[in-house]
Parts: C-alpha cells; structure tokens; sequence
C-alpha cells in the first residue's frame, strides 16, 4: 500500500490575536470591554482546544472572562502588587520555592499552553530567569542535598510545556534521588489542550518510579468537554492521582450553583477537587476579586449541600506563612 501523503497539519492550535477570537465569537471589542494595552502588558494567548468551548455571541462567558484582556486590568488598584506572595523571598535560589514543609516547588519552564488573566505570576521577571533549564540542574542538586523533601511539585510556567525528552531527563534525575516519594504536576494541558497528553507522555508518567499526582486547574465545569474527559479516564487508568484547584473569580464561578456543578462533573471524571483558592492580588486582577464575606458565604452554602469528598478546601496565600490559610467560617 502506498502511505498517503500526510497534508502538513497547519491547523493552528492557538489564537494569539484577541481580535480574531472576537471576530469567531461573534461579539465587538466594545462589547466585551477589550484593551490592546492589557494585552500588551500580558500577551494574549489561549489554545484552539479551549476556544472551542466558549459560547458564541456570550460576552458574559466564563471561559472568556478568564482570557480576555480587559480595561479594568490597566486601572490601578489598592493592595495589588506585582509580587502578591512575596515569592522572591522565599526563593531558595532562583526557580525553587521552599515555603512548605516536606515540599519543594520547582519552576521548570516559564512558558504556560494558555494566559490566565488573574495568574499570579504574570509579572514573574521570567525573562530575567535565563536558562531555566541549566538552573533547574542546580536545584535538583539543592533537592538532593535535603533530606526533608520528600515530594517535589513541578510548577512554573506549566511543566508539561517542556518536551517529553526534556521530561524525561528530568525524571530520571529526580528518580535517582533516594528521600524523593513523589512528583507533582500542577498543569493547565489536560484540559486546555488535552491532546498534549499523548500516549508517549503518558508512558513516560508510567514509567516513572516515583508516585505521580497531577493538579489540575480548572474553574468551571464548561471547560470540561468529551476530549478533556477521555484524557482524565487514561490519567487514572495510569494511577495518577488526580486534583483540581480553581480560583474564586468573580463573573467566572462565583456561585453555588456553578462550584456545584463543577465538583459533580469533577469527580465525574476521576478528579477529586482539592482547593478553592482566594484570589492573589495580582496587578491587573481586581475585576476578579470576591470579598471575603461572599467568599464565606458562597462556601458555607456548599458545605451544606456537597459530600464531603465533592467540597474543595477554601483556602487564601498569606506570605511568610508555612502553609495555605484555611478560611475559617465557623461551625
Ligand atoms: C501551594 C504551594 C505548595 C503546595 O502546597 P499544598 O498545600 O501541599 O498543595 C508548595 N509550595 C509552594 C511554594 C506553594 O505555593
Ligand atoms: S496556566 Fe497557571 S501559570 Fe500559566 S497563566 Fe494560567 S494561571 Fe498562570
């Protein structure tokens, strides 16, 4: 049989101009409030995957909200900052993050499969990061020489940015280093652009000897779609624990009704929901804050109503402090 020529696949699998996005959702810059200074600031971009489960003609779409650039993102706002976490202090060297005990956090790549408008770390001096990756060698070193660590949580950017080849290499070194139980992948890919999880990848993630978990963000049940759903069944099939966290933004899930559904479809799909975060606040992100009494409120209602298992822990980031703050709202 002659092979059939393959056509070069020049199916684009991202967007990274708003106003295209615009055009295809059917909906005008005025509408939606968009701002080319805001994407300036922080570069649009958002997969074709992710795209194709925002609504047409809805500028209230929770899945747009979280990508869009808009004018509120260029006022200023008190108590934002830069560096909400204060992380720079709590680099060890740069690229490792030990703030907690028993876990270190590793910043393997600062590329990420899509922008998140209310990212924490969208005004992380990535560039002044050069060479992430002949930096990522000394902190493994640094990981092995401490023997408290016992999990290492790859963060960054998204890990899974890097290639298998370059995951690879990174496993076997973290692999050979005796006090090391497990990995920890926290990722957008799975369901953003579930086709990242390949078969390959997901054999390199078998094969490792130390226990994988994959932490997942996802803030809204849309995002799952049957493409993301097939991905997390082979995930599990492969023993890798699954957990979601999402962020309270306003606009995007801050209801009962949607955290509900989005604990239901999680746990549809073998993902058990871990955290609901505060917002950081992040320059360019108070359009998404909830305050804390809604906070509370919204929280209480779910407790009310989900299983025990279905009900994230709502928690916020205190910088300095030894772990995340659990928000109390009484018996
Ligand atoms: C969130 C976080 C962790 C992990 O915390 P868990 O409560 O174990 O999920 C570890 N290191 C840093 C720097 C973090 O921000
Ligand atoms: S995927 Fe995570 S790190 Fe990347 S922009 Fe979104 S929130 Fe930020």
């Amino acid at each position: 049989m002659i092979p059939r020529k393959k056509t070069q696949n020049q199916t684009k699998s991202y967007f990274s101009d708003p106003l295209e996005l615009l055009k295809q959702l059917n909906l005008s810059a005025e509408q939606v409030g968009f701002s080319a200074l805001a994407a300036k600031k922080f570069r649009f971009k958002v997969p074709v995957a992710f795209v194709s489960k925002i609504k047409v003609n809805d500028a209230q779409d929770p899945l747009l909200r979280q990508i869009l650039p808009v004018q509120q993102e260029t006022d200023a706002a008190q108590g934002y900052s830069d560096d909400p976490l204060s992380e720079a202090q709590s680099e060890a060297q740069p690229g490792l993050l030990q703030k907690y005990h028993g876990r270190a956090l590793l910043l393997v790549t600062p590329s990420c499969v899509i922008h998140c408008r209310y990212c924490f770390r969208r005004h992380y001096p990535y560039e002044d990061k050069a060479h992430f990756w002949q930096q990522l060698k000394k902190n493994i070193a640094q990981i092995s020489q401490n023997n408290a660590i016992s999990e290492v949580i790859l963060s960054g950017g998204d890990p899974l940015s890097l290639s298998d080849r370059r995951l690879s290499e990174l496993f076997s070194l973290l692999q050979s280093i005796p006090h090391l139980k497990r990995i920890r992948i926290h990722t957008r890919f799975a369901v953003v652009e579930p086709k990242r999880i390949t078969d390959r990848l997901l054999n390199l993630l078998s094969a490792c000897s130390l226990q994988i978990i994959m932490v997942l963000h996802i803030n809204h049940a849309q995002e799952i779609g049957v493409d993301t759903h097939q991905v997390f069944a082979q995930l599990a099939q492969r023993n890798i624990l699954l957990f979601n966290q999402s962020v309270l933004l306003a606009g995007v899930n801050d209801n009962v009704a949607t955290l509900i559904r989005l604990s239901e479809k999680l746990v549809e799909n073998h993902v058990i929901p871990y955290y609901l975060h505060t917002l950081d606040r992040v320059t360019g992100s108070h359009h998404f804050e909830v305050s804390m009494k809604d906070a509370k409120t919204i929280y209480q209602k779910l407790r009310e109503q989900l299983p025990g298992y279905m009900l994230p822990r709502l928690v916020c980031e205190i910088p300095g402090e030894k772990c995340k703050i659990p928000i109390e709202i009484g018996a």
